[in-house]
C-alpha cells in the first residue's frame, strides 16, 4: 500500500499536488496555483491559472491588476482539478481565507493555509473537516504563546484614548485583515467615532466593505486638520509608525496590533508604547485543540514553531512531519 499522502509532495516553494498538477500558495509563478488567502506570502501574482476564493481574487487583483486566470470558488463548492475533487472551507484567518480540502484515492488532505479561531466580524469562522492528513501552519507553535482576549485588548485601546483628548492612538496595523478587523472589534467595543486611515489601507478597506463587511466612518487621515484628529484613532501600516507620516499627528501615542506583540523586544523595536495583542493565526492553545478536533492520522506542518507542535503530536500518538516550506513570511502576523 502506497505512503499516505503520496499524492502530495512538500518542496520549499510550496506543495505540489500531483494528480491535479497543481501547487498550493506557491512562492514562484506557476501554471496552476491554489490559493488560500490574499497575504502576499501565500498568494504571489504571476501563475497562469489560480483557483481561490472570489474574495481572495479580489484582494489579488486589488494587489496585482486584473486575473483573468483566476477561477473562484465558493466555500463548500466542489472543483474538480485532475484527478483531484478540491473545495475550499473557511480558515477565520482574513475575509475569503480558505483551508484547502483535497480528496483523492480514498484520501483527504486538509491544507489549513493560516488559520485562527477565534471570533472574527470580519471573515467566516473556521470549520474543521476530519481528514486523513491535516497540513497547518504552526507560527506561534509555542506554549508560551496564548493570545489574550479580543475585547479586552479593544477596552485598552479605548481607555488609552479617552485618558488623553488632547492626543491621537496612531495604530500600526498590516493593510490586509489586520486594519479592517481593528476597526470592525471597535466598532463591535461600541465605539461608533469617525476613524482616520492612511491611504495605504483606503482600497483593501474599501474592498471589505464591498464584501459585505461595515466598518463605520472612516475618513482619509492625510486630509485631516492636526485639531480633528485630537482624542481619535488613526490606523496606518506598520511602516508608517515612526516615518514622517506621523508628524502630522497631534502627539500620536503609538500603538501596534499584531500577536507579535507579546514579545516585548518586537515592541521596542517598533517604539510601541501601546502594545495590542491581536493575532490572526490560531495560538498554541488553539493549534493542539483543532488538531485533537480534527484528529488526523498525520500532521503535517508547513511553516512557524515546529519543534514544539512536533513533540505535541507525538506525545499524543500522531506522526508528524515538519516540511520547511520557505518565503511564508508574517505580512500578516
Ligand atoms: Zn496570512
Ligand atoms: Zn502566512
Amino acid at each position: 500500500m502506497a505512503r499516505l499522502g503520496s499524492w502530495i509532495e512538500p518542496f520549499p516553494e510550496g506543495i505540489y499536488v500531483k494528480p491535479a498538477d497543481a501547487w498550493v500558495d506557491p512562492s514562484e509563478p506557476k501554471a496552476r496555483a491554489l490559493v488560500t488567502h490574499g497575504h502576499a506570502d501565500h498568494a504571489r501574482g504571476g501563475h497562469e491559472k489560480v483557483w481561490a476564493t472570489a474574495e481572495t481574487l479580489a484582494i489579488m487583483e486589488c494587489r496585482y491588476g486584473p486575473q483573468d486566470a483566476g477561477c473562484a470558488v465558493a466555500y463548500g463548492e466542489v472543483v474538480r482539478i485532475g484527478a483531484v475533487d478540491v473545495s475550499f472551507v473557511p480558515a477565520g484567518h482574513v475575509l475569503g481565507s480558505a483551508q484547502i480540502v483535497l480528496e483523492h484515492a480514498g484520501e483527504r488532505i486538509v491544507v489549513s493555509g493560516d488559520y485562527k479561531r477565534r471570533p472574527d466580524p470580519t471573515c467566516a469562522p473556521f470549520e474543521p473537516v476530519p481528514c486523513d492528513i491535516f497540513v497547518t501552519e504552526a507560527t506561534f507553535g509555542l506554549p508560551v504563546f496564548r493570545h489574550p482576549d479580543t475585547p479586552s485588548e479593544m477596552d485598552r485601546l479605548l481607555a488609552r484614548l479617552h485618558a488623553n483628548p488632547e492626543r491621537c492612538v496612531l495604530v500600526g496595523a498590516y493593510a490586509l485583515g489586520k486594519a479592517q478587523r481593528v476597526i470592525a472589534e471597535l466598532r463591535a467595543r461600541g465605539h461608533a467615532d469617525p476613524i482616520y486611515i492612511h491611504g495605504a489601507l483606503q482600497r483593501l478597506c474599501d474592498l471589505y466593505e464591498e464584501h459585505g463587511v461595515a466598518l463605520g466612518d472612516l475618513r482619509p487621515a492625510t486630509e485631516a486638520k492636526k485639531d480633528e484628529l485630537r482624542g481619535r484613532i488613526v490606523i496606518a501600516p506598520p511602516g508608517a509608525l515612526n516615518d514622517r507620516w506621523s508628524r502630522r499627528l497631534p502627539d500620536p501615542i503609538t500603538a501596534m496590533a499584531s500577536g507579535w506583540m507579546r514579545v516585548r523586544q518586537r515592541a521596542r523595536q517598533r517604539n510601541v508604547e501601546l502594545p495590542l495583542i491581536l493575532s490572526d493565526h490560531a495560538d498554541w492553545d488553539e493549534l493542539t485543540a483543532t488538531i485533537r478536533e480534527i484528529a488526523p492520522r498525520e500532521v503535517w506542518i508547513t511553516h512557524g514553531r515546529e519543534d514544539a507542535l512536533k513533540h505535541w503530536c507525538a506525545l499524543h500518538q500522531i506522526k508528524a512531519r515538519e516540511l520547511n516550506l520557505v518565503g511564508y513570511e508574517d505580512e500578516d502576523d
